[in-house]
């Protein structure tokens, strides 16, 4: 029965995309057209980058139907922060808001998404990390990147760290695809080089692991392609960081996004997990550091990236499990082996005879 069921796909996709240089003009008109009502009202996650440059989103704070949460994002989001904001927007107000907007990168679309599915479904969001576990729809979520990549503009999960778990696993459901979605590629002009690079770095290195993996479909594999292309394009030029090139890579990580449903991941995101968990690194700048000892498994693809990282000129930091202790990376190699899924599809059912012990600290200790 699983096997029937294992080669169908559920696509879930954005509903409406406003897509232009310009286009978070209409965030205006999208709020007017869902504020109607004395009580109607909206809850925006905004990066905190914006605070003091809401002109850039054409914002203003003098209206009492908009409450702002603006987000730092030096630390990744957890259960507890989506219970908090959840539990603060109920107690504080009689009636549920109309609708959510997130507007930032990864971390900010994710805390947007889960407390939009959090404020309709009830209990704390430690219940719904996992698969198909959200029984209603979210809030109507309205989604603005403003750094390209991580694909959670398109994706269908949003990702939390749930620290009493040791664990990082997203909220993956239909109902976590945004409803409405703004790219406009001016929004990310102001984002730091190497940040720029790192989180963009995202969707080349999805695409390389699910091309490589067993577990393939020419659904997902038509979008990977293009994606990689596109990295091609954008990486590999004078100027990752050019209009047009912040356009592309837009489009490639909406394309990353909706891939991601559809496949699996391989090597590099079990590896990243466990830095993030247990060194507390952050996402996008983890695979990049886990990319250093990658040449024995992807080849082609680790020289692609490094022609990439010479090419932009950043930096990807180094030696960093150099002075961990035994139990570290005891820790590191527990939270690597964790993700069973990603690496069988990385490496066949036996996977833990090539990961031993001693081979995961030989891989850590390259990074
Ligand atoms: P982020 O949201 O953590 O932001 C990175 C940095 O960029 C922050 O310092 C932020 O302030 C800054 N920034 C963002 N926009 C800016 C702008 N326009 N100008 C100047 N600075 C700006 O970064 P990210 O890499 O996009 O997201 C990482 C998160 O995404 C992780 O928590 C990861 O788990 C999650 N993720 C989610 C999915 C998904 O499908 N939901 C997929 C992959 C990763
Ligand atoms: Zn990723």
């Amino acid at each position: 029965m699983n096997d029937i069921y294992s080669h169908i796909y559920n696509i879930n996709n954005v509903n409406t995309i406003y897509f232009g240089k310009g286009s978070i003009r209409i965030l205006q008109d999208i709020i007017k057209d869902k504020i109607k009502k004395k009580n109607d009202y909206c809850v925006l996650f905004i990066d905190n980058f914006f605070e003091d440059k809401l002109d850039l989103l054409h914002l203003t704070f003098n209206n009492n139907n908009l409450v702002y949460y603006f987000i730092d994002t030096s630390n990744e989001p957890t259960t507890d922060i989506i219970n908090l904001y959840t539990q603060e927007i109920t107690k504080l107000f009689k009636y549920k808001p109309n609708f959510i907007i997130g507007i930032g990168g990864g971390s900010t679309m994710d805390i947007a998404k889960a407390v939009s599915n959090l404020i309709t479904n009830g209990g704390l969001a430690e219940d719904y990390q996992g698969w198909d576990l959200l029984k209603v729809p979210g809030l109507y979520k309205v989604g603005i990147p403003t750094i390209s990549g991580t694909g959670a503009e398109s994706s269908k999960t949003c990702v939390l760290i749930n620290k009493k778990k040791g664990i990082k696993l997203g909220m993956n459901s239909k109902y976590s695809v945004f409803n409405e979605l703004i790219l406009d590629w001016n929004l990310t002009k102001t984002v730091d080089r190497d940040q720029y690079f790192y989180t963009g770095m995202d969707s080349y290195i999805h695409c390389i692991e699910s091309l490589n993996g067993n577990l393939r479909n020419v659904l997902a594999d038509s979008l990977s392609i293009q994606v990689l292309n596109l990295c091609k394009e954008v990486f590999l030029s004078d100027d990752m960081m050019s209009e047009e090139n912040r356009k592309k890579l837009m489009i490639a990580s909406y394309f990353g996004g909706c891939a991601i449903g559809m496949s699996l991941v391989g090597l590099v995101h079990p590896f990243s997990a466990a830095l993030s968990v247990v060194l507390g690194l952050h996402h996008c700048v983890s695979n990049c550091i886990v990319m250093r000892a990658m040449e024995e498994f992807y080849p082609k693809e680790f020289e692609l990236f490094w022609k990439f990282v010479e090419t932009q000129n950043v930096k990807i930091p180094e030696n960093i499990c150099k002075n961990l202790s035994e139990e570290d990376f005891i820790s590191l190699y527990n939270s690597t082996i964790v993700h069973r899924k990603p690496l069988e599809n990385a490496l066949g059912s036996n996977f833990e005879r090539i990961l031993t012990f001693e081979k995961v600290k030989e891989i850590f200790l390259k990074m």
